[in-house]
């Protein structure tokens, strides 16, 4: 599958979903997505360090208050840790005091795949990366305004570049 299908196919669940009639900010498919990039179990703990490999592939949480994007706020993009995707943008990030990085907005609904997650007795929304599935963390409904969702990320999941150079790569 090219990359450009890839996307094509997160559309078309987001589209399948938002058609389903219900009136929900977030929006959960429940369509098998097909990830772009697949590795096995042993690539991705080579390529990854040990925090990474426990948040990214194996659904962990950094603990909160301890990621290095936490209280962060420089001029930036953030990409996926795992496998280079762009994910967010500095200008969308605001301190919730959660505890994790908070972002209102995703720079593409296309960059993500949200999925429900029932594990730990609670319903809840998880974000994962649309290009490798890498375990982002959740988006919540109580986020500001112009967007009312909370993406709350885990550092460990996500690559910071500053302005200049995000500018340099993305061209
Ligand atoms: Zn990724």
């Amino acid at each position: 599958m090219t990359k450009k299908s890839g996307y094509i196919f997160v559309l078309l669940i987001l589209a399948s979903c938002s058609s389903s009639g219900q009136e929900q900010k977030i929006k959960t498919g429940n369509t098998e997505h097909m990830y772009y990039i697949q590795k096995s179990d042993e690539e991705w703990k080579s390529e990854l360090t040990d925090d990474e490999y426990r948040v990214l592939i194996q659904c962990g949480t950094e603990l909160p208050g301890t990621g290095k994007y936490n209280n962060f706020y420089k001029k930036g993009k953030y990409y996926c840790a795992a496998c280079g995707q762009l994910l967010f943008d500095s200008g969308t990030k605001y301190s919730s005091g959660s505890g994790w990085p908070s972002f209102f907005d995703v720079i593409s609904d296309s960059s993500v795949v949200l999925i429900e997650d029932r594990s730990h007795g609670m319903v809840r929304t998880e974000v994962r990366c649309s290009d490798c599935g890498g375990h982002l963390g959740h988006v919540f409904n109580d986020g500001p305004e112009p967007t009312g969702l909370r993406y709350c990320i885990n550092s460990v999941s996500m690559k910071f570049v500053e302005e200049e150079e995000a500018n340099n790569k993305d061209k």
